[in-house]
């Protein structure tokens, strides 16, 4: 600055000039010092702002993180953002889960003062945005973040009305990602114009992924809490989440006792032909076809009702495995909509299904069973409907049996058998009796069929027909036929010693489907026969039709196997089953046992067709190189006709029951 000097004060015109000329510099040089303020200024008010934009990152991040749901995350950084920015309204909309073009709202928006804002945000509320439409639909197509400067001259902005209304004028919108999709899209409106800020939508870009993460987060676990309760293949309620339901159904019927429960059980009819048939794609895909149409069904039925304005009981469908369906039905006070339920899902099987071009039918056969006394459990009720469901099936499949007092006592009398059973085991309490096979040409005996018998008290010898069927559902066949085919060798053993003058007899075994298809069966046999020492050749097992026509390849494998140790197999009870005499080809059989209801009738004057049909099944076997062997041979009328039509081998009581081993052993030595 100049230094003024007394004499400069001489002429006045002067002082004024000078004065003027300070001011201006004074002036000019206050300018530049605010210049240079402000500058200062700014950078630290940019960085405070970039620093508490970092904070806000930071908060809503950490929030997120450690947020229950996405709900409560979205929420928090709505609200954080608008506490921040000042902006008057944050929303959410997010993806739907069923149609991923679709934005809808979820009800998550915050606004410090919402009152004169009423009527934009009860709309942005109602709203729902296709992909592309609106603020929100060109976020969803772009992924990108958008900035509205003055929302009076948008285009593509929906609600450009209601926001003059309300007196918004920007915009702003970001999308939230999970990987490449949109899942969310929030929106904030500003009442003043303000221009884009690039930095700031980065910083929302960021908030984007953090909260994406979270998304993220939350349909994982959501998935691993669905995988853990429902069946992948048919997306229906597994076992686990369906005992739940029904554990939940019983305790408030303990509550309530007017509150019906029911648990209904559902089988479908041949599955397993279709599966190992057509393979199990195939049965794959009908699966997942059939939980769809009872789904269906079930919701139709509901619909229905609802519209009605009748009262529907709650229901839950689940998969429990294989072709096994359950239903729990509860909340009802007529046994009637139980029926109808059942009835209904009957009815939606009823058409077949198209998989590859190819017609299947599979109808199921329904067990249902009400919960009827206090302190019903899951297990029990599920068991109940379970043995319902095979009473119907044995009525005659496609229908519904109800499990009543007649099934109760049946199956206790059942569950006493298998009881008795696993008794019997232990008490060695089971025999074999053996009946002769016999040449019909010259009568001699040529071998012995092995029959279990058991001994349940001293006066008491129980025939096969009376357990065997639960000893085969019960799984206990298998223990109790290797003690058969083990105790069978061991005889044919002692007879081939003691009458080594003889042609060797043969000893036909009865060989039960489970007892035949599992694992390690053939082993068994194998060792059987080496610690026995028997000629494998003069085994015969004895298997039904049931086993080839349920399981085809498998049983043709096992029966290769078994013939490759040199061991005969026979069709027992031929004729009684589906019998298809054009498969028989395709199974390794040795003979044929021709079923006691054909021989029946032989010889007998009226029973032409019964002798026409033995006549051709002794011709077919005899090009197939099969032997026969007639069964239930009682009179000697049918013996002289069968063997005039050249049957081979004869077994019934025209030659003798069934007999103990002594007895056995005495025929052989008369024999003689
Ligand atoms: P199956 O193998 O067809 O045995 C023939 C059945 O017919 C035997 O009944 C026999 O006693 C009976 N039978 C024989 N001759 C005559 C006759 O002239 N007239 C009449 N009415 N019946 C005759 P059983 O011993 O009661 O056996 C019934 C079924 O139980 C057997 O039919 C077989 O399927 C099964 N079975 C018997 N023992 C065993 C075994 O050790 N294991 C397995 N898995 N099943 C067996
Ligand atoms: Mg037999
Ligand atoms: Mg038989």
């Amino acid at each position: 600055m100049g230094v003024l000097n007394p004499s400069d004060f001489v002429n006045s015109t002067d002082v004024d000039e000078e004065i003027v000329r300070l001011r201006r510099r004074l002036a000019r040089e206050r300018t530049a010092r605010t210049t240079a303020e402000g500058i200062a200024e700014r950078g630290l008010r940019a960085l405070y702002l970039s620093q508490q934009r970092i904070e806000l990152l930071h908060r809503i991040a950490a929030k997120a993180n450690a947020a229950a749901d996405t709900r409560e995350a979205l929420s928090y950084a709505i609200a954080e953002i608008c506490t921040h920015t000042g902006w008057a309204f944050g929303h959410v909309y997010l993806a739907d889960e069923t149609n991923r073009d679709l934005l809808v709202a979820p009800q998550i928006w915050f606004s410090a003062n919402p009152e004169p804002l009423m009527p934009f945000i009860t709309e942005s509320l109602e709203l729902q945005f296709a992909r592309g439409v609106g603020l929100p639909g060109r976020v969803l197509d772009t992924l990108m973040p958008i900035w509205l400067v003055d929302l009076g001259n948008a285009d593509n902005f929906l609600r450009r009305d209601v926001a003059r209304q309300c007196g918004l004028h920007s915009a702003f919108a970001f999308p939230v990602c999970v990987q490449d999709e949109v899942v969310a899209v929030m929106e904030f409106f500003a009442r003043e114009n303000l221009a884009e800020d690039a930095q700031f939508l980065e910083l929302m870009a960021q908030i984007g992924v953090q909260l994406g993460r979270v998304i993220e987060r939350e349909r994982f676990t959501a998935k691993l809490y669905f995988d853990a309760l429902h069946d992948s293949l048919t997306g229906l309620p597994n076992r686990a989440l369906f005992a739940e339901r029904v554990a939940i159904a019983l305790e408030r019927r303990e509550r309530r006792p007017e509150y019906g429960v029911a648990v209904l059980f559902l089988d479908l009819d041949g599955f397993k032909f279709i599966n190992d048939s057509l393979g199990h794609q195939v049965g794959d895909d009908v699966l997942v076809a059939t939980g769809r149409r009872l789904a269906d069904v079930l919701a139709t039925q509901a619909a229905a009702q609802a519209a009605a304005g009748a009262d529907w009981p709650m229901i839950t469908l689940a998969r429990l495995g294989g072709d096994e369906f359950t239903v729990v039905i509860e909340d009802f006070d007529d046994e009637a909509a139980v029926h109808a339920v059942a009835n209904a899902m009957l009815g939606a099987l009823a058409e077949p299904h198209l998989v590859d071009g190819n017609e299947i039918h599979s109808g199921g056969s329904i067990g249902l069973a009400f919960a009827h006394k206090p302190g019903a459990t899951v297990q029990g009720l599920l068991r109940k409907a379970d043995t319902a469901m095979y009473e119907a099936k044995a009525r005659g499949r496609g229908q519904v049996a109800v499990f009543d007092k007649v099934l109760q006592q049946r199956a206790s009398t059942r569950l006493q058998t298998e009881n008795d059973l696993r008794g019997a085991l232990r008490r060695e309490e089971f025999q074999l009796y053996y009946q002769p096979i016999v040449e019909l040409k010259t009568g001699t005996i040529s071998g012995f069929e092995a029959l279990l018998r058991w001994q349940r008290r001293p006066d008491e010898l129980v025939a096969p027909g009376h357990f065997i069927d639960i000893a085969e559902e019960t799984g206990l066949i298998v223990t109790i036929g290797s003690w058969v085919l083990r105790e069978a060798c061991e005889a044919t053993a002692r007879w081939h010693r003691r009458f080594a003058h003889r042609k060797p007899v043969t000893m036909s075994i009865n060989v039960s489907p489970r007892q035949f298809l599992q694992p390690g069966f053939v082993e068994f046999v194998e060792t059987t026969i080496r610690e026995t020492g028997i000629d494998p050749a003069t085994i015969s097992l004895e298997i039904t039709e049931g086993i080839a026509i349920a399981n085809p390849d498998r049983a043709v494998h096992i029966m290769t196997e078994l013939r490759a140790l040199g061991v005969k197999m026979s069709l027992d009870d031929f004729g009684t089953g589906y019998s298809s005499l054009g498969h028989l080809h395709r199974y390794p059989f040795n003979t044929l046992k021709l079923d006691r209801s054909f021989v029946l009738g032989l010889g007998e004057g009226s029973d032409r067709i019964g002798t026409g049909i033995v006549q051709a099944v002794l011709d077919l076997a005899s090009t197939m190189n099969l032997s026969v062997i007639a069964e239930g041979l009682e009179t000697n009328r049918q013996r002289r006709h069968l063997r005039g039509m050249g049957c081979e081998f004869g077994q019934g009581y025209f030659y003798s029951k069934p007999v103990s081993a002594e007895s056995a052993e005495l025929l052989l030595v008369n024999a003689r």
